[in-house]
């Protein structure tokens, strides 16, 4: 995919996000600080700002805008991870101009490491990494098996969605909701829920 299908999925990201901006921080009020909803925003919006603002950027350069300003913007948890996954894409798109979807899928899998690496999260923690990883699986195994990119990319939404609605039944073991021990259970995590709308994006507008 070329630099406008990426600004495409990352505006739509931004859109998604901020749509959903109560319903994150509303999850968060339950098991963290009640602010992801409003970090994520604030963070995507001048994502969106800033790559609006360099439109000749080849796709490993909005990658690293995009990384880069949820660092600066973020601050808690969700900002440096964020940053990290996109920090981590660009590294893996290079300059090498557009990706395909191969390429795609193996620069989300750098992101989604580099989340695991920086947080230290394994599957199963309650956190955004339920939601990615087993995206991440379902998009590379379904083009593996040669399916097309918007076929793929549905299935790694519904996996996405399904890693989402599972972390309710888990103690969260990463982040503030971990102080809550046993009592995280019964809450999905407000990280998997907005992983899942960075999923959900690409669905919608890289197919
Ligand atoms: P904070 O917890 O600092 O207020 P946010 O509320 O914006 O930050 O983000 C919380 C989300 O970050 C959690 O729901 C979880 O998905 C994710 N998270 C927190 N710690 C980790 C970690 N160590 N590894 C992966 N994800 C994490
Ligand atoms: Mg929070
Ligand atoms: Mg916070």
């Amino acid at each position: 995919m070329d630099s406008p299908a990426l600004r495409a999925w990352l505006h739509e990201f931004a859109r998604r996000v901020a749509e959903n901006s109560d319903h994150l921080t509303a999850l968060d009020s339950e098991i963290g600080d009640a602010d992801h909803g409003s970090n994520m925003d604030r963070g995507m919006a001048a994502a969106a700002a800033a790559i609006d603002s360099d439109p000749g950027a080849e796709p490993g350069q909005l990658l690293k805008l995009v990384g880069r300003t949820l660092v600066s913007t973020v601050g808690g948890a969700a900002g440096p991870l964020y940053g990290t996954l996109f920090l981590r894409m660009a590294a893996a798109a290079g300059d090498a101009g557009p990706l395909d979807a191969a390429g795609f899928a193996k620069a989300l899998h750098a992101g989604l490491d580099g989340v695991m690496v920086r947080g230290r999260a394994e599957v199963g923690d309650k956190t955004m990494v339920d939601a990615l990883a087993p995206a991440v699986d379902a998009l590379e195994g379904e083009l593996a098996a040669g399916a097309a990119l918007d076929v793929a990319l549905a299935a790694a939404t519904t996996a996405a969605a399904a890693g989402r609605d599972a972390t309710a039944d888990r103690v969260a073991r990463k982040g503030r909701a971990s102080y809550l021990g046993e009592r995280s259970i019964g809450h999905q995590d407000p990280g998997s829920a907005s992983a899942t709308l960075l999923v959900e994006a690409a669905a919608a507008t890289l197919g």
